[in-house]
């Protein structure tokens, strides 16, 4: 059977996110996004087969595939860059996670308008300044949100964001913390911005603790990724 283990590493995920949880105190609800780039579409079927209803994809394509060959009606959530020139092709997602830019967000609204239902999405940030990571950046959020409530094609579910890898748990709490204060100034601005999706494999704990609603797991669940 494959990823037999998933059973047992999902328990053991959720009592981790459980105790988090409890010493974060923001009491929140956690959803777990079972991250399956990159690997087959059994690997979606056995989330489903263990309980998890949403599944996260990086790729477009990749997803598009995978959506015709699994037959769970898993939740899709894009969680990977998209080119504007893709937004037709995300009418199958639950949510996207990834609109990084104002010009995404414009092709966004634009294709939440033309289809008559507006775009679920997540404003992604970039807290920490890393050049490798895409998103908005924290100080340039004011004076978007003002524009993106105005956006009858989008609905601003709430603020992603990504730590650096191997960071100490200071520089995670300030990233995090930080996506948390971009999602409250969201809301200040009229935006249903309660989302937070924060936290990987490696630093959901933390993630948790800072108030996550969503965290997204790939290796912890599945195992180590060959590409
Ligand atoms: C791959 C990926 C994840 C999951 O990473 P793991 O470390 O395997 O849990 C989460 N978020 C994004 C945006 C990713 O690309």
């Amino acid at each position: 059977m494959p990823f037999q283990d998933l059973p047992a590493r999902l328990a053991e995920v959720k009592a981790k996110i459980e105790r988090a949880r409890e010493r974060g105190g923001r009491g929140q609800e956690v959803t777990i996004v079972a991250v399956t780039k990159t690997y087959g579409p059994d690997a979606a079927t056995a989330a489903w087969d263990a309980g998890l209803r949403d599944v996260g994809e990086n790729r477009v394509q990749e997803a598009a595939v995978k959506m015709t060959e699994v037959s769970a009606p898993v939740r899709w959530h894009l969680i990977g860059h998209v080119q504007r020139n893709k937004v037709k092709q995300l009418d199958d997602f639950h949510l996207v996670h990834s609109m990084d830019s104002g010009r995404l967000a414009d092709a966004l609204d634009e294709h939440g308008r033309a289809r008559g239902r507006p775009m679920a999405v997540l404003l992604q940030v970039n807290v920490s300044g890393e050049g490798t990571k895409g998103g908005y950046e924290p100080a340039n959020v004011e004076a978007e949100a003002e524009r993106l409530a105005g956006m009858t094609g989008l609905l601003v579910r709430g603020v992603m964001t990504m730590a650096p890898f191997e960071s100490d748990e200071a520089t995670l709490r300030r990233v995090f913390a930080g996506a948390r204060d971009v999602a409250a100034r969201l809301r200040a601005a009229g935006l249903p911005a309660t989302e937070l999706s924060m936290g990987m494999s490696g630093d959901y704990e933390i993630a948790v603790e800072e108030g996550a609603t969503l965290v997204r797991l790939g290796t912890v669940l599945f195992g180590a990724r060959s590409a």
